[in-house]
């Protein structure tokens, strides 16, 4: 870890604990700040604000009183989750005192290089190719953001010899002032956190800051199907090295059955295991990443020919009877859930729904063809069932939740189907989290055993 003076004896607040305010503010105590912790829930229960106070940090709980700027505040950390309109936030900005993420942080501490991943969909995934086919060529690289541990604490440990791997949200990068990555990733950009950013502009100018302090030294993967992507690399300083799954391009591509990168055949895509259009993307844009970094053709291969996708994103569960089992927890919107259903053929058994946002499905009309059963459960079951009949499907069937839904649709099913848990919709309106979803969903399957 690079020792920094820069926080020494500064008034440092931390805005909202979880994962990330926690490891910041954890951070900043070693690095010498004074630092001020504010959190909403109140500190009976809160075992985070606990701790920190434990450490002899002042904290301050059950609110956000304005109060806490009578005191010089030099800098402000805040969760990536707080959004602008929280009243210290726009406190804080109108007394013009940076407010910034913990990523930012994370590279000022970091000894090691990073790669960064942003995008709407995909970065999990992406991260996580990157990291094994980093790995399995022995180049040390250290993962963080949703997976595993958040960048500050990771970045503690790294040396020069690793290499960082991190996901960023466009909520992480709207804070940064100097990270600069080595290579970053835009994988695509889709409309998405409107409610946090306001408009579709907003939020592409968020990604779109993962470039900002790139030079000419430096790498930017971008794809060159999505021309909201192309339209934001337009001028940036770093070396553009573009994917493309439609056309051959000077970065990686797809020629004659194969993955290629600059004119080099990779591997043949009928090795790689995971499935689905969009995780050619995801492949594309690691393969690129790996490529920069002289990773060897068969580390990738050896991945490739392997994985069979991150948890809760399109992953495969199992094969019983010939019904074969995926689990698409993370799918909590609409595009999620297209992409997931672009994955199959035919003979699909989707079980979806989830908590209401006000949209309604026809996004997902057209996606449905190959759907011949509709098991729906949550809060947009309805929605769900009249998008479904406008699709024709004619069995559709309501149950009260995931752990339901999987033996109705096995009862149903015959040999030769797909069983799709891909809910097109956020789960908070009966699950804590995607995850736990997911792993009711697999809990189920694995008892019809
Ligand atoms: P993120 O971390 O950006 O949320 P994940 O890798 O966790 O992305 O994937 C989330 C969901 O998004 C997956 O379940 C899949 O259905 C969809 N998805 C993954 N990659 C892509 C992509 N490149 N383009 C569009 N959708 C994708």
């Amino acid at each position: 870890m690079r020792q920094i003076n820069h926080y020494k004896e500064k008034n440092v607040l931390v805005l909202g604990l979880a994962k990330s305010g926690t490891a910041t503010a954890d951070l900043l105590h070693k690095l010498g700040a004074n630092v001020i912790v504010n959190d909403r829930s109140p500190l009976e229960g809160n075992e985070q604000a606990q701790y920190l106070q434990s450490k002899g940090m002042e904290v301050v709980c059950g609110g956000h009183p304005a109060s806490i700027f009578d005191k010089r505040i030099d800098v402000v950390f805040k969760n990536p989750g707080i959004p602008y309109s929280n009243p210290l936030v726009e406190l804080a900005l109108q007394k013009g005192i940076s407010v910034l993420t913990e990523v930012e942080l994370a590279y000022q501490i970091s000894e090691a290089p990073f790669i960064g991943i942003t995008g709407s969909n995909g970065k999990t995934t992406t991260t996580t190719l990157i990291d094994e086919m980093l790995s399995v060529d022995e180049k040390s690289p250290l993962i963080a953001g949703n997976i595993g541990k958040v960048s500050v604490e990771v970045a503690q440990d790294a040396s020069e010899t690793n290499v960082m791997v991190t996901e960023l949200s466009s909520f992480q990068l709207m804070g940064i002032e100097t990270f600069r990555p080595h290579i970053s990733v835009l994988l695509n950009i889709f409309e998405a956190h409107l409610d946090y950013h306001g408009t579709l502009d907003e939020y592409a100018n968020a990604k779109a800051r993962i470039f900002k302090n790139q030079t000419s030294e430096d790498f930017a993967i971008v794809n060159a199907d999505d021309p909201q992507v192309m339209k934001l690399a337009e001028g940036i300083c770093p070396a553009l090295v573009p994917f493309s799954t439609t056309t051959k391009v000077e970065g990686a591509y797809l020629e004659d059955g194969f993955v290629c990168f600059k004119d080099e055949k990779v591997m043949s895509i009928e090795e790689i295991v995971l499935p689905g259009k969009h995780n050619l993307e995801n492949i594309l844009a690691a393969i690129a990443a790996v490529k920069l970094l002289g990773t060897s053709n068969e580390a990738i291969k050896k991945v490739l020919s392997s994985f069979s996708g991150v948890k809760h994103r399109l992953q495969f569960i199992c094969d019983l009877e010939g019904r074969r089992f995926y689990n698409d927890s993370k799918a909590t919107n609409i595009l999620a859930t297209q992409k997931a259903l672009s994955a199959f053929e035919d003979n699909v058994i989707l079980l979806a729904g989830g908590l209401d946002r006000g949209n309604e499905f026809d996004d997902l009309l057209s996606y449905l063809a190959n759907v011949k059963m509709l098991v729906t459960f949550g809060e947009t079951a309805e929605k769900l069932k009249r998008t479904a009949t406008s699709a024709g499907i004619k069995q559709i069937k309501h149950v009260d939740n995931v752990e339901k839904a999987v033996p109705v649709a096995y009862e149903m099913s015959e040999s030769g189907d797909v069983i799709l848990l891909s809910p097109a919709c956020a789960s908070w309106d009966q699950y804590k989290t995607f995850e736990q979803r997911g792993d009711i969903f697999i809990d189920a399957v694995h008892k019809l055993k």
